[in-house]
Parts: structure tokens; sequence; C-alpha cells
């Protein structure tokens, strides 16, 4: 007797990610959720006439991954703006920024993304540097991090800041004797006015920079091209074996393209957007939050989550640490103020939305957590499973209270310097040697009992979910005094599974493959557990289906 499946995927070294029964070799699925998971003889049986049959092939079959911290707007940009990847000298630099100008004469200004820093030969660029290579026309670098900029003379000028400004706390426009700005520009309060004359008109970044709407708001032409621009970063995620991104900056406008291309079936990946509260923004504007919640709910776009910034990045000496930089007086940039975050977080927590905080530096993290235990003292424990963004180092005596305070760790292990993008931190620069062993602890924190989930942070490295796995299992052995510790496969794959459909509240719904679950499922073109850790890189994508529908195919 023909069953109901409408797709079953059979011949497949399934992970199923549920402990009630790990292991299966075959899974179908019906009307967009997991019917059945077992042998594929039992699967076949379960196939109504005309469904659709994959052949795994002997491939891995895991739960969709899901992505938990991207910028999916910037992300989607990034693939079309001027890539700066690769590009290590002042010379490789003139190359790229004059072939971009001139194969794209009508690009109101020159953005480049992914700029390595201490590009100059061991410096970062100045407005000078970048006038030598195109003098005439606006251009601008983003370092990778997405926290710096480094702009050209008619950039400033155009954008106002040519003599400097005001900027928010945390933020910084680097003069040069004279009252001139040098050309960088520290963290999204200086740079965001650069970034509006970019083709998107800044728009991709606008849920970063400031979590603002488009002012004067977007024109039909312009949310036409915004839905098109996203659609392609989605399609890009798909192809990586995503059908789940939370993203990391939010505003009503991501959510309303976000839902307009639902509405059409272009939406390839589940988004979960957040509310992003600025330092300088009255607490009174979490009810956005709480309206982002009530207008956007559903198993494929919603809200319920706030998103701060606690402190900036290790490389500019903006993350905020418990001591000075060594050989320096100074120990970062806090973003916001103890008593104001604190403030902060027990609004937020009281009106039951999750809190995810950027926060790179150990000052960062204790205050952090400080704020989720101050939470926790006003409204009582509560399953909150805040989220702290990155913890690249964490001082000993903060390990145990992120167990302790019920904080999930949200890791990006190809971001960290461990990973093989980024340059590792030479000794003497960042961190004191003592500061090594807690930096990108992973396995430390995992230890603890601590929940860790992983992620890219997508543009900030590509979103390919194989490189960031190799990234965490086989991280960079640099020796003493860093303490690199591979994470298990198991361990890694479920913080890109299991672990994160866990802190978006989805815990036996998806993020396994088991009756009644979301049908999101990625089939890999090979058996991951028979892979070297450190070629499992080469794993591709052959299918990913989200709600039972095939959103790539390779
Ligand atoms: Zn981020």
């Amino acid at each position: 007797m023909a069953g109901k499946a409408d797709l079953v995927i059979v011949n497949g070294k399934v992970l199923t990610m549920d402990a009630a029964r790990p292991r299966a070799s075959a899974v179908a699925l019906a009307g967009g959720v997991i019917l059945a998971v077992g042998s594929t003889a039992e699967m076949r049986e379960l196939a109504a006439p005309g469904a659709q049959v994959i052949d795994a092939a002997g491939g891995t079959v895991l739960p969709g991954f899901i992505d938990s911290h991207v910028h999916l707007f910037q992300g989607s940009a990034a693939l079309e703006f001027m890539s700066m990847d690769g590009v290590e000298t002042p010379q490789q630099a003139a190359r790229t920024i004059r072939a971009y100008a001139d194969a794209n004469p009508d690009e109101p200004m020159i953005l480049g993304t992914g700029t390595a820093y201490d590009l100059m030969g061991g410096r970062n660029p100045t407005r000078h540097d970048l006038d030598a290579i195109l003098p005439d026309r606006p251009v601008a670098l983003l370092s990778p991090d997405i926290h710096t900029l480094w702009v050209n003379t008619k950039a400033l000028e155009l954008s106002g800041l040519l003599h400097g400004g005001p900027v928010p706390e945390g933020s910084v426009i680097v003069m040069e004797p004279g009252g001139t700005a040098s050309g960088e520009l520290q963290e999204t309060g200086a740079f965001g006015p650069v970034l509006k004359l970019s083709r998107t008109g800044g728009r991709d970044m606008l849920g970063y920079v400031t979590g603002a709407e488009p002012e004067p708001p977007a024109t039909e032409e312009e949310r036409a091209a915004d839905r098109r621009l996203i659609a392609k970063g989605l399609a890009h995620a798909a192809s990586h074996g995503i059908t789940t991104m939370h993203n990391m900056d939010g505003n009503f406008y991501q959510l309303e393209l976000l839902s307009d291309l639902d509405a059409t079936g272009d939406l390839k990946c589940r988004m979960q957007v957040p509310f992003h509260l600025k330092n300088y923004d009255p607490l009174d504007r979490l009810e956005e939050a709480a309206e982002m919640r009530r207008l956007y709910s559903g198993d494929r776009v919603w809200s319920g989550r706030v998103k701060m910034f606690m402190d900036g990045v290790l490389d500019t000496h903006t993350a905020l640490m418990t001591r000075p930089y060594p050989g320096t007086e100074t120990v970062g940039e806090p973003v916001f103020e103890p008593d104001h975050f604190n403030a902060a977080c027990i609004r937020a927590d009281a009106m039951g939305l999750q809190i995810s905080v950027h926060s790179i530096g150990d000052l960062a993290t204790r205050r952090t957590l400080d704020g989720y235990q101050a939470a926790c003292e006003a409204n009582g424990v509560r399953d909150s499973r805040h989220r702290i963004e990155h913890i690249e180092v964490i001082h000993p005596n903060d390990l145990p209270r992120l167990r302790s305070l019920g904080a999930v760790a949200s890791l990006q292990p190809r971001h960290s310097a461990l990973g093989d993008y980024f340059p590792l931190i030479p000794q003497g620069t960042i961190l004191h040697d003592d500061q090594y062993p807690y930096a990108f602890a992973w396995q430390r924190i995992r230890d603890t009992g601590t929940p860790v989930i992983f992620s890219t942070d997508w543009p900030v490295v590509p979103v390919d979910v194989m490189r960031n796995i190799q990234c965490a299992i086989a991280p960079m052995q640099p020796g003493a005094p860093w303490d690199a510790r591979p994470q298990s496969l198991m361990d890694t794959l479920a913080s890109y599974t299991s672990g994160n459909s866990w802190v978006e509240f989805n815990e036996g719904r998806k993020g396994q493959l088991a009756p009644g679950q979301m049908g999101d499922v990625v089939v890999m073109d090979r058996d991951l557990e028979a892979c070297a850790p450190g070629a499992i890189h080469a794993a591709r994508t052959m299918v990913t289906i989200c709600a039972g529908q095939v959103t790539y195919s390779a």
C-alpha cells in the first residue's frame, strides 16, 4: 500500500541529532514536515506515488544548518560590492580599486569589503593613501569585522566628516594634526554617514549602524532592488545547506522585505530578526521590539530578540578589557555604561524578550553577565536563553558565571584567530600571555556546561558551513601560550543544528530529524564522519530542503 510521503531521502548516513534515535539511513517528508526516519526500505514504503526520491549515496544527512549569527542584508550586498579578500599589499589594493572603479563607472561610491588591517605595509590606510589610488571618486574600505572604515578625502567631504564631528560613545573619527580626519572611522557611529553614499544608500547596513528605518523611506524601486539582493543572499546561504539564520542586525524594513519574499515563495531560509537597541536609545524604544514580536511571529520570519553592543573589537583596541592592552594605557571603549546596560537588560527580560550582546573583551563579557544577573535578580530566574556573542577573551573568574546565569555562548570558530581566515594575534600586541588560554576558549566554555552555539557572522567570514566546522574541529595549533582545543565533530554539528534550534526556543520543532519536526534537511555529498578533520571543508552540499521544498540542488 502506498504511503503519503511526498519526498524521501534514501541511502544516507542520517545523523538525526535526536538522542532517541541518533542514526538511520533514510528520511521521509510529507507536507513540509518530517514524517518518519528509518531504513531505506521502510521509507520507500512510505512514499506516495510520484514522490520525489533523493539518493544520498552514502552522504551524511542532517537537520538543515542554522547559522545563528549573520548579517543577511550586508552579506547579500557584499556578494556584489568590491571584495578586498586576499588583497594584502598597497600595490594589490591600488590594482583592485582602480580595476573595480574602471569596471563600474557609475558606482556612486567604491565600497570594498573584507579589507585587511595593516594593509599599508604594517599600518592602516589613511585618506592620503587612498587619495593616491583614486582621488576623484569616493572610496571606502570596510574592515573584515565591519567595525572600521577607511575612506579617502572625497568620501569624507561628501559625508561631511572631513573636519570631524560629534559621534556617540564608543565610536571614533580618528583625527590627524591640523583638525582634519585621518580617514580611519572606528565603529558605526563614526562611519554610518559614509555608507549612505553607497549603491544601496546604506540600507543594507542600517539595521547594524542604527537599527533605524530608511529615511526618507525606500521607494518602490529601491525596495524591489533590495528584495532582489536579499533573495540572492538567501540562495547563497541555501547553497551551503543553511535553512535558518539568526540576523544580528535589524529593523522593520528588513522584516518587511523578508515577509514580501516569503509571500512570493522566494524566502529560501527561515529568518529571525532582532530589534537593535543602541546605547543612546531611550529604553522606551524596547516597545518597538515588542511590536516587532507581535507583528512577526511565524516559523519563517520572526522577531522577539534584542541586540546590543557592549564593546568593539580587539584589532582596534576597542574591545573592553579588564586591564590595559600590552604596552598601552587603554582598556578599550565601553559602548554602554553599566547602569544603563543593566536597566536595558532588566526591562527587556521583564518583557520576555531574548537578549543577545556583542561582547569581545573580558570586561565586556563580565559586564554583560552583570546585566543578565541584574535581570535575574529583578525579574526572577526565567528560561530566558540570553546570548553572548563572540566572547573572544574571558576572565577565568567569569567562566563559571556563564553556566550559573544560564547564558548561551554564541561563538564563531572561523572568525577567530584560531580559524584559517584571519591572522593569529602576535604575542605582546593585544593579549597578555596569561590571557591566551582564555581566548577563543570554546572547549573550556563547553566544559562548564554552558550551551555553545556556532555561527559565522557572515559577511565577516563567508557563510560557508563546512569551512567553519573545520575551524572548530581542527583549529590552528600555534602552541604556547595558546591553548587551542578542538571540538568534536558531533558537538560541532549539534552546535550548528539542535543547539541553534534550542536557542531560538524551537527545540522539539526543528534542529533534529524526528517525526513532526519542520522539514528542514541537508544532504551532504559525502560521509562527514569519514572525512579527515582538516579536510572536511571539501564536503559540499548536495541538496538543501527547507519546509519540504528543495531550496538548493548541486
Ligand atoms: Zn555580527
